[in-house]
């Protein structure tokens, strides 16, 4: 295979998963997108193995083929609730693959060494921060942060300008290797103190930058198809760290300087929630004319999404009233976790909005189902200053006619924060496991 021929193969993988992207961003093309990333990520390992000057064909395919079984077995098994611990691993992976590939660069090549050691260090910040993330996700790490541990991480930070600089300058290995081991503490240090609200964005974060650091290694290599597709994860990954920041009111400095507090409790025993119950519920159901469902953490935890589907089918087809769903882009936890589960129900896209979509519509609904979400419905973001979650995006919940609410009890939700919607005089809780009340909603109607 020539040069000329290689490089419009590359332009192929580039455009698939450029197509991918593109089609991952709306759940209506996700899986169309998600082939073309498969078409392009199956045909860059083929095109790969034809060019490469193979020394041990059979350990590479060993290799490969391992790796392969791995990966596939891995996707099939793991749980909804365990995605975010893989996507970590995975990113780590990615990482790791560009920190090694410039490890062996930089001992290959003499003189220019920026992009090699750009990719070399990168990926390993993203490789251990990673396996730090997984390990925080999985709850076998729970460190609190000190100001101490601030200054450590931006000493560490200067130390690694001033070692690269050396490296640079002077060519010599060991400054090499010193910079990929600071580079593996910096990765520990900058995610070891984030608490587990911050975790999903430090993952997208992570993401993004084993992305940066393939089009590092991209630019080392001369490799069109790493450089474009090591940009397109760097980019999008960074515009989703910062999206889901903005949705859980963080700026990207507070994730990793200061942590994410829980607020205490004070108010909730000096008022009254006032408690529904299944048959008002399906009464005023199948009666309404306009019915918005907003699901979040509870609905994941129970494994309601089947259960609510029926619910919204059942008001369709037999009462024939207008059913729509509302997404918060931090419902649950970890991003797109209510548009997977109701695309795993089976949930017409069509019914399905997005947070600035569906508020104007509060207004004119006759019934709001909040099931299992708290946080994402809290009108105090709007409405007191004094709030912790004040200017965080909401569910303008608050306006619909009647609210009911679905929860096991009258605590908090993640922030801690409580939640003046559960007072509202328009406001009826259906305490229970989000999955039983919905199936007994059923039943009544
Ligand atoms: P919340 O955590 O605010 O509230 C969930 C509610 O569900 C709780 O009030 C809980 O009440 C109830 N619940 C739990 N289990 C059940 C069950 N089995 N049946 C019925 N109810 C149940 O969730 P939201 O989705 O509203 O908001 C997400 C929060 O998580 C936000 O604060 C967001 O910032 C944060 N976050 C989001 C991430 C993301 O990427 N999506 C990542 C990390 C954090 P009770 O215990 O009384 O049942």
């Amino acid at each position: 295979m020539d040069t000329k021929e290689l490089y419009i193969i590359y332009l192929i993988v580039s455009f698939g998963f450029i197509l991918a992207i593109r089609g991952l961003s709306s759940p209506k093309t996700a899986v169309i997108g998600n082939r073309f990333g498969i078409f392009a990520m199956g045909l860059s390992i083929f095109v790969t193995l034809l060019v490469l000057p193979m020394g041990n064909d059979f350990g590479m395919l060993a290799a490969g083929g391992l790796s392969a079984f791995v990966g596939i077995w891995w996707g099939l098994k793991v749980k909804m609730t365990k995605l975010p611990q893989m996507i970590a691993l995975l990113n780590g992976a990615g990482g790791l693959a560009s920190a090694l590939i410039g490890v062996a660069e930089m001992m290959r090549r003499q003189g220019y060494m920026f992009d090699t050691t750009l990719g070399m260090l990168v990926g390993t910040i993203a490789f251990s921060g990673s396996v730090v993330a997984f390990l925080k996700l999985e709850g076998k790490l729970n460190l609190k942060r000190s100001s101490f541990n601030n200054v450590l991480m931006v000493a560490v930070l200067l130390f690694i300008c001033w070692m690269w600089w050396k490296f640079l300058i002077t060519g010599r290995l060991a400054f090499g290797f010193l910079l990929l081991a600071i580079g593996f503490l910096f990765g520990v240090l900058a995610t070891i103190f984030i608490g587990g609200a911050d975790m999903p964005i430090v993952v997208s974060f992570l993401n993004s930058f084993s992305g940066l650091a393939t089009a590092g290694i991209g630019f080392s290599l001369g490799n069109i198809a790493l450089i474009i597709t090591g940009a397109l994860v760097g980019a999008s990954g960074m515009i989703l760290s910062f999206v889901m920041a903005r949705a859980m009111n963080r700026t990207l400095y507070q994730v990793f300087f200061k942590s994410f507090e829980k607020s205490e409790n004070k108010e909730q025993d000096q008022k009254n929630m006032r408690e529904g119950s299944v048959s008002d519920a399906a009464f005023l159901m199948e009666n309404a004319r306009k019915v918005i469902i907003v699901p979040g953490y509870g609905m994941a935890a129970a494994g309601a999404q089947y259960a609510v589907k029926n619910l919204a089918l059942i008001l369709k087809e037999k009462h024939h009233v207008e059913v729509k769903f509302a997404i918060h882009p931090v419902a649950g936890r970890m991003p797109g976790h209510m548009n997977v589960l109701l695309a795993d129900a089976k949930v017409d896209y069509d019914q399905v909005f997005a947070l600035s979509d569906i508020n104007p519509e509060f207004e004119t609904a006759d019934v709001a189902y909040v099931i299992g979400a708290n946080d994402i419905t809290n009108p105090s973001a709007k409405t007191d200053p004094a709030s912790p979650l004040y200017g965080m995006p909401v569910l303008d919940v608050f306006k619909a006619k009647t609210i009911f609410v679905v929860k096991r009890s009258q605590g908090p939700g993640y922030s801690g924060v409580d939640n003046p919607l559960f007072y509202q005089d328009n406001t009826l809780m259906l305490y229970g496991d989000a999955k039983k009340v919905t199936e007994e909603i059923i039943a009544a109607l």
